[in-house]
């Protein structure tokens, strides 16, 4: 199963959407454990992007190119950063490929899950993005090890980065903000790990719809 990289800008419009839809939800979040703007960063870049295709017909790997320029230049916050490297990173890994299969998206799950690291300071644990991103990717891989299919994988990697965000809520916060709240973190979804779960659930809703 792949699909045309060409013809999947719409990966990238998805993504767009999903942000401008959640923006409210993303800064409630935010507002209960931080300062509340994650969701209007959020918003601020995924709309710019938007703005900046109008006009264009960009193939996936160029739109997430612009999409990852744009949140790493133009938003504030930790978050931009990492999310310009994430987008960034799938445009790297896909950008010569013209079908997509699920070795690219594999590998492009991967290296942005290792970006992250790199330039981030949390670990797994610590109530960030990465609980989401960790199992979602792992559980891609082994899907795939298992012999399942492209849109199996991506089934597979859809229900490990929600389980994996919900399960921020009972944890307490070692980075960022929110760690300066100790126990009082606790109770409360995690809104990176909240952006990162509605970004891998759009990708799996868009890439299914491509398939062939
Ligand atoms: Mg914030």
């Amino acid at each position: 199963m792949t699909f045309s990289n060409k013809d999947a800008q719409s990966v990238v419009y998805d993504l767009i959407h999903t942000i401008q839809k959640n923006k409210d939800y993303l800064s409630e979040l935010d507002g209960k454990i931080g300062d509340g703007d994650h969701g209007i960063n959020m918003n601020k870049g995924f709309t710019l992007c938007e703005k900046k295709l109008e006009g264009t017909e960009p193939s996936m790997s160029q739109a997430l190119r612009v999409l990852g320029q744009t949140l790493m230049e133009d938003i504030g916050g930790s978050m931009g950063p990492l999310y310009g490297v994430f987008f960034e990173t799938m445009a790297d890994k896909s950008e010569e490929v013209s079908e997509i299969d699920e070795a690219t998206f594999e590998a492009m799950l991967k290296s942005a899950l290792s970006e992250v690291l790199f330039i981030g300071n949390a670990q797994r644990g610590d109530k960030s993005l990465l609980e989401t991103l960790f199992p979602a990717q792992e559980a891609f891989s082994a899907a795939l090890t298992q012999g399942k299919d492209f849109a199996e994988a991506l089934e597979a990697m859809r229900f490990a980065a929600e389980t994996g965000w919900r399960s921020t809520e009972d944890m307490v916060a070692k980075i960022g903000r929110a760690s300066r709240l100790g126990e009082r973190s606790r109770g409360f979804l995690d809104p990176g790990a909240t952006s990162c779960y509605l970004i891998l659930d759009s990708f799996a809703t868009s890439i299914k719809k491509m398939l062939k």
